[in-house]
């Protein structure tokens, strides 16, 4: 899908972080080409096109597991730990399209299940909550089956 903007404000930096390993989102087929974009703490997080929330979590407290503190534990106990601890909304865009932003800040939604948002509106706050080595926002878009599809940003010199 094609957007015109970044789920951030322009005045902050595109920086990129490519998770390696066991967890690198190429290993599976609902994260296959997710972005971690690397982000302070409580950066403002934004819809980066019109639709409806569709899901929120943030009651989970800032906690964060490194990938290393994870080692004997199985991929499916590795699961159900992020989906435990990792705050997030998600968004449905109409056609098929879904967006969703990853380790939001405890409370740190500021939209609710079935409101519209337009793009351009801010949707929360970044946070360190999940499976992560350093803050950072999960961006992915999916399609109605679940399947990670590729997202199409602005380039950084037209921001
Ligand atoms: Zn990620």
């Amino acid at each position: 899908m094609k957007v015109n903007r970044f789920p951030f404000p322009e005045s902050v930096p595109v920086r990129i972080s490519h998770p390696a390993g066991q967890f690198a989102h190429e290993n599976f087929p609902q994260t296959r080409y997710a972005v971690d974009f690397l982000l302070p703490v409580d950066t403002p997080v934004i819809a980066v096109k019109s639709g409806k929330v569709i899901l929120v979590k943030q009651d989970s407290d800032n906690i964060h597991f490194n990938p290393a503190d994870l080692e004997g534990k199985t991929l499916e106990e590795i699961m159900q730990l992020a989906a435990e601890h990792t705050n997030l909304v998600a968004i449905d865009h109409g056609n098929g399209e879904l967006t969703e932003y990853l380790h939001l800040r405890r409370d740190g939604a500021t939209v609710q299940v079935g409101q519209e948002v337009t793009e351009g509106d801010v949707i929360g706050y970044t946070g360190y909550t999940g499976i992560m080595t350093e803050p950072h926002l999960h961006y992915n878009a999916f399609n109605s089956k679940g399947e990670s599809i590729p997202t199409e940003f602005p380039r950084q010199s037209e921001q």
